[in-house]
């Protein structure tokens, strides 16, 4: 029988795929690619790689033609809401970047005061399962308008009053008239995975990647944060800081009312996060990367 080997779905090129090969790197696997540059052969592990658009990956992985892959989370939802499959993908985890924002802007003129100022209006978007879904769930009626693409020149076309659109950073609206006014969705990649079950020996390789992508997400915002602190503060220090775990104490030599703090932190520790800790007391910060973590 042939070698089996498990497929996974990522995107060619856009936003998702920097990401999903970073974080296929840090599981320690290369791709060689293909000549055709579509499929790409993972030397470490029995993993194919298939190179695709975003929108055709949640189908792919449903209709076995893979196992797994990586999207929007936008994607995936809106595609779930759009089709009813007999064995639809299902989600596996979110891998914490591509992280953007569905929202609804309109033109900076409107005083916006509430999702009832859509009442009645048109709203162009390319995710109307996502659109339709927030408008019901706040009880407006509304007519949305799909397009494919350049949602953002909708309203100064007029085919519509408002739009609901994908954010980063609001410059694409800004530079249309137009202003963020609710968000829809919030997303970041996901990875899914066939809903059938795999055979042992696909279930025996989709089990080990996923063993080092936990480990490579649970590293990868995880700091090491050393500093010193007044002995009364260390309850305080310890509270504040994100996702830390039991802090180890250490005596100053010539100090007995300060101490050292060493602990690791689960989440990202941010400067405005080092400005809080010096306000509790803490002196000599040092925030360092942890490389690889095991539980
Ligand atoms: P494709 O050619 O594969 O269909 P695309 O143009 O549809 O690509 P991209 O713009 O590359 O898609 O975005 C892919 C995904 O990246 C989006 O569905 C979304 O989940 C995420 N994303 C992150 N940031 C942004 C952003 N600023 N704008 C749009 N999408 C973003
Ligand atoms: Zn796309």
């Amino acid at each position: 029988m042939a070698e089996q080997r498990l497929r996974i779905a990522i995107q060619k090129s856009g936003r998702l795929s920097e990401g999903s090969i970073e974080l296929l790197k840090s599981c320690g696997l290369t791709i060689s690619r293909g000549k055709d540059k579509l499929y790409g052969r993972v030397q470490e592990m029995p993993i194919d790689v298939l190179l695709l658009r975003d929108d055709d990956i949640p189908e792919f992985v449903s209709d076995d033609a893979c196992d797994i892959g990586i999207v929007g989370q936008n994607v995936f939802e809106e595609e779930r809401l759009a089709v009813t499959r007999e064995a639809p993908a299902r989600e596996v985890r979110t891998l914490g970047f591509a992280r953007c924002k569905l929202m609804l802007a309109a033109p900076k003129d409107w005083s916006f005061d509430g999702a009832g100022m859509l009442a009645g209006k048109r709203i162009a978007t390319s995710y109307p399962g996502l659109t339709k879904a927030w408008l019901e769930s706040h009880g407006v009626s509304a007519c949305v308008v799909t397009m494919k693409g350049s949602v953002e020149v909708a309203p100064r076309l007029k085919i519509a009053d408002a739009v609901c659109d994908i954010v980063s950073t609001g410059a694409t609206l800004d530079a249309n008239g137009l202003k963020p006014v609710a968000t829809v969705f919030e997303s970041q990649a996901l990875l899914i995975r066939n809903a059938k079950g795999f055979s042992a020996a696909k279930q025996a390789i989709f089990d080990a990647l996923m063993k080092r992508i936990n480990g490579v997400l649970t590293s990868r915002d995880a700091k090491y944060v050393m500093m010193n602190a007044p002995r009364s503060a260390i309850a305080a220090i310890t509270e504040f800081l994100p996702g830390a775990e039991a802090p180890t104490i250490l005596d100053l030599a010539g100090n007995p009312d300060k101490v050292a703090i060493h602990m690791v932190c689960r989440e990202s520790v941010f400067w405005d996060t080092l400005e809080e800790l010096k306000k509790l007391g803490a002196s000599a910060i040092l925030v360092l990367p942890i490389e690889k973590m095991m539980a």
